[in-house]
């Protein structure tokens, strides 16, 4: 699943109108070299959030929704730190209550005015 979300917090972090995630299953991903930096940060609506960022460059690498009950089943990879960046396009927008007035969002375009339940988010299917 690759969403853009158009919420406040994303467009400070990202220093631009949207961010894009791209959401694989929890213990899917191995990591090599350098430990990556993490911070912390509440999200909207109760979510919290750890932030893994390249110690050296600051890019932000992921993110994990945590909560009481432990992390969410899945993870968000910055999609634009990829290799291969060609095939990003999202697959819904979120917090569009949030869009800046000049994002214009497509005929057929799945746009949530705010977080969906993660079930109802479109799933990338190459
Ligand atoms: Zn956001």
């Amino acid at each position: 699943m690759v969403y853009a979300c158009h919420c406040s917090l994303c467009q400070r972090q990202s220093g631009s109108a949207f961010a894009m995630a791209a959401a694989f299953p929890g213990g899917s991903m191995t990591m090599e070299g350098k430990e990556p930096a993490v911070f912390l940060r509440d999200g909207h609506e109760g979510r919290r959030f750890r932030c893994y960022y390249c110690p050296d460059c600051g890019s932000r690498i992921y993110h994990q929704w945590y909560g009481d009950a432990g992390d969410a089943p899945f993870f968000n990879i910055k999609p634009g730190t990829l290799d291969d960046t060609s095939w990003l396009k999202p697959g819904c927008h979120v917090w569009t209550e949030n869009a800046q007035p000049w994002v214009v969002f497509g005929e057929g375009e799945v746009v949530f005015a705010r977080q969906p339940p993660v079930p109802e988010m479109p799933r990338f299917d190459p």
